[in-house]
Parts: C-alpha cells; structure tokens; sequence
C-alpha cells in the first residue's frame, strides 16, 4: 500500500520522499482507520487525503472551513493532476448536480465542502449513492471549545460520519492542538490514542524574539529597511492599524500591500496575488490574511502587536520559513495589547467559563512574552511536546546578560502577597510595595501592613515588572477570571523558606512593563 502512496507522491507532487508523520498517517488512512494528525504549518498535511483520493475505492470529502479558500486548494489538486471539485454556496444548484455526478461517475474523486453543507439535506440525498471512503477535517481545531476557532457547524461532523458509515474512515488533522483539544477532537470523533500522529512542532530554521520597550512604529520601520529585499508580513490587529502600517511603509518608499476584512474583496485578493507573486515585499495584514496560502518564502512575520493566544501566535509565526530557509518571527509586545485583548474578552458575549478559558489563553502568551526560557521551548511545552535542549537561536537563548541574585526581593514580594492573603491583582501589590498611598490603599488599610513600602526605593513599575517576573518563572499564580489575583506556588513558598534561590538576568529597559498592564 506505502509502496503506491510512494508512487503517487513522486507521479503528482515531485517529492521521492515523505515528510516526519505523513508516512505514518497514509499507512492508518489506507487500511480506513481514522486518524488524528497534528503537524506543524507546512508539514504537508494536505498530501495526506490527496494520495488517498486516487488510491482508495471511495471518494474523499474534504471539509474545509473557508469557503474562500476551496477554489484554490481544488486548483492546487488540479494541478497536481488530482481530480478534485468544491460545493458550496457559491455554486448554483445545477452546478452542484453535475458536480455530484462527475464524483458518481468517479470523474471526480475529491471534493471540498464547507461544515455547513454537511447538514444539507439535498447534499447527502444525492451522496446516498456515492460511496465515501474517507472524509478529511481540515483545521480539526475548529471542533474543540478549547481551540482558537471554534466554529459550532463543526459540531455537525460526527453526525455526517455515521451518515458516510463504518467503511468510510476519517482523518482529522489540524496544526494547533494543545493537549486539551487533541483530546477533544479524538473523543468528538472517537479516535484511539494509538491513532494519534503528531510531529515535532520545533522548526529548527525559526527564531523567536519578543521585543519590549521600544518606540513600535520606528523599530518596524527599521526592522523593515533592515530586510530590504526580503519577503515578509507584518500582522496588526485592526484594519485601522493596517492602514497606519501601510501608509507608513509606503511613505518610506518600501514595497508594502495591505490587506483586511475592510477591503472589497477583489482588491484583496489583487493584495495578496502580488504579494504571493513576488511583486510587492512585505505585507501588512490583520490575521484574516495568511490561512491556507501557500507562499513559502516568507523571510519574516513581525507581529506589531500581541495575539491573543499562542495558538495564533503559532500559526502566523509559523508561516515563516516554510521552505526550510531561515526565518525570523518577531513579536513586539506592549501591556497595553493585554489590556485590550481583555477588554475584548470581557465585552465579548461569551459563556462565563469560556471567558476563563480565554483568560487563561491570554495570561499564557504574556508569559510567553515575559519569559527568559528559550522561546521554541515554551512553546513546545505549550503544546505538550517535551521541551528539547534550548534552541539557541531565540533571542533568549542569545541573550548574554549576566544573572544576578535577586532572593531578597523576590521574598519581600512573596511575604506581601501572603499578608495581602492572596486576594490581590499585580497593580495593589505593586503599590502597597512600593508604598503608593492612594485611597484604595488606605480604605483598605492595606498601608497598615509590616510588608508595605518594602520596595519603596523602587518605582511602581519596576516593581510590577519584577512581579511579572516572578509570575513567568512560575513563582506566583494567578486565579482565573477578569480579575486574576496572585496567589504563591510551592516554588515560592520554598524561596521564602529560605529553600531556594531566585536567579534574574540584568534588567534591560526600565519601559518593560507598565502598571496599566492588567494582568
Ligand atoms: P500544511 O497544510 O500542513 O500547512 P501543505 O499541505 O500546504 O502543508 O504542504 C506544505 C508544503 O510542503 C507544500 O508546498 C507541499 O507541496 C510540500 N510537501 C508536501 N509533502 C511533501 C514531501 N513529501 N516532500 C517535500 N515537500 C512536501
Ligand atoms: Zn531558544
């Protein structure tokens, strides 16, 4: 069977051999097991139910969350000689007819449907009579509640899977699954453990860096000029922001398109064509741009500001580099992109615990950006991967600031979170040890405490700084909720005990970190 998986992978695509897990993948789907698989962008996951189509008896369904994308990726397959079809809401209902026929006919062999089509009725009146072997779930994420893009027309699948039968088999495959939505994924659609392939997610030619203190928009235009000729994209979080982005490149005199949801659609799609093409250089885009194209020469992906998850972050970042070349991925971070991801969550309409969950996202990628552990490897242990040896490419791996010993104050911050009685956010904490006397503090009698000023020959900042420190080494917690306060973990208790010591590199910039940063 792997033998004429191999055969058709050299036939269509060029490659003589597989990539880490497809290999694996094929040999399940062949014998119509179902599969999770979990690759990184780039992986090559779409060869893994392309190869399928043309060898298995059945057709294959690809279900695909954007519309906008299927006629690309049915173009993609065309041309790589893979007779491949789309429905949906674009296509005319006679249109669907003789596209459903061409599949009986077995003319056709791979068709693309978005979610919503599989709860059509005349859609799987007419499949009745074709037979499926296997059905792909493209960005399987989408399942899970847990996941960064959680559509509910996903929720349909495992009724559609019962519907195709038990000779059909499925393979789930997504690039972004933390533990928790690998698992909601194989319960959703009832995929055993052992069925789970999953590659590395470090990208050995990447390096991460996370950019703090510094004036936004001349370090992008510096970054930009500094990498002249070198394709790249800069994400933003609104299209206002795009456009400043934009205007401000082009006044430099760079080659720069823009690209976001505010734009008619033809001029967005000319955007991304040249950008695609190599005729423009760097593109500025809100994160609407990138899913599904297929532009491996990126050099860069500059994030002006935060994402709201790491799963995001991972996903942009990632589309760096995907032909194996260098690639930088570099995120500036500023405290007030926290401040308005939670707002967003906070006005956002969702269920009470599904706002825990974004929290606790968000708190995660400002870790991220407070951390000095080499950045590919929190990211791996994000995604549940055992972290390897440091990376040494990242910009905490190259950092050569010399450690100091920071016990003494990390006690004193530890000794006021225990008399605040943990019931407290970072700015309080802040400002009772720095001895800000404000009128919370004296309502509260908080000014009364033995560890209040402690750290009083420090500004506020600093010492919410250093909290943040703290918080990314995992010596303090925080509760869940639009009101995390700080709570001490065993590391911290062992500190105060004098059981062990707190070790910090040189301070940078004092800018790192405001007070208005609210978590
Ligand atoms: P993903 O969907 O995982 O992001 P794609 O399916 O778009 O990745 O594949 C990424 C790139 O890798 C494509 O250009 C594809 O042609 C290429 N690719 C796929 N399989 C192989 C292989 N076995 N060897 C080399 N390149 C491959
Ligand atoms: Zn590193």
């Amino acid at each position: 069977m792997l033998d004429e998986a191999k055969e058709k992978l050299q036939h269509h695509f060029g490659y003589e051999t597989f990539l880490n897990g497809q290999e694996n993948i094929l040999h399940h789907v062949m014998q119509r097991q179902s599969v999770l698989g979990i690759m990184p962008t780039g992986g090559g996951k779409s060869v893994c139910y392309q190869i399928p189509s043309l060898l298995l008896p059945g057709i294959t369904i690809v279900i695909s969350p954007l519309i906008s994308l299927m006629k690309d990726q049915v173009d993609e397959a065309r041309e790589a000689g893979i007779p491949a079809t789309f429905i949906n809401s674009s296509v005319s209902h006679g249109e669907m007819r003789e596209r459903m026929e061409a599949l009986r006919r077995g003319e056709c062999r791979l068709l693309y449907v978005a979610p919503e089509r599989l709860s059509n009725q005349e859609f799987l009146y007419q499949l009745q009579s074709i037979p499926v072997s296997l059905t792909a779930v493209d960005e399987a994420h989408c399942l899970s509640q847990w996941g960064h893009d959680f559509r509910p027309a996903y929720l349909e699948i495992p009724r559609f899977l019962s519907f195709t039968g038990s000779s059909a088999a499925v393979l789930a495959l997504t690039a972004t699954a933390t533990p928790q939505v690998a698992e909601d994924i194989s319960h959703a659609l009832d995929i055993p453990e052992d069925q789970v392939v999953k590659t590395g997610f470090a990208r050995e030619n990447l390096t991460f860096s996370v950019v703090k203190g510094q004036n936004r928009e001349a370090y992008i235009v510096d970054y930009v000029k500094k990498r002249k000729n070198q394709p790249g994209i800069i994400y933003a979080n609104t299209r206002k922001e795009v456009e400043k982005l934009w205007e401000m490149l082009h006044k430099e005199g760079l080659s720069v398109e823009k690209y976001h949801g505010g734009m008619e659609t033809a001029e967005r799609e000319a955007a991304q064509e040249r950008f695609v093409y190599d005729d423009v250089t760097v593109m500025a885009a809100t994160t609407a741009f990138g899913m599904g194209i297929n532009k491996s020469n990126v050099r860069y992906v500059l994030h002006a500001r935060t994402p709201r998850n790491i799963e995001s972050y991972y996903q942009e970042a990632g589309r760096a580099g995907r032909d194996g070349a260098p690639g930088d991925c570099t995120l500036l971070f500023s405290p007030q992109d926290a401040g308005t991801h939670q707002f967003l969550i906070d006005q956002s309409q969702l269920e009470e615990d599904r706002k825990d969950k974004e929290y606790r996202k968000l708190r995660q990628m400002i870790h991220y950006c407070h951390t000095e552990d080499c950045l590919q490897n929190e990211m791996l242990r994000y995604f549940g991967e055992e972290p390897q040896e440091p990376c040494g490419r990242c910009l905490n791996c190259t950092d050569d600031r010399t450690l100091e010993d920071v016990t003494e104050e990390a006690q004193m911050v530890f000794s006021c979170v225990k008399r605040m009685r943990e019931r407290f956010g970072k700015v309080m904490t802040a400002q009772v040890l720095a001895g800000s006397s404000n009128e919370k503090i004296r309502t509260l009698k908080l000014h009364t405490l033995t560890t209040y000023g402690l750290m009083k020959n420090r500004t506020q900042k600093d010492v919410a700084a250093f909290i943040d420190f703290l918080a990314a080494h995992a010596y303090l917690s925080l509760s869940d909720g639009a009101y995390p306060v700080l709570r001490l973990t065993n590391a911290a208790l062992d500190v105060l005990r004098g059981e062990a010591r707190v070790m910090r590199k040189e301070t940078l910039t004092a800018e790192t970190v405001s007070t208005e940063d609210p978590l």
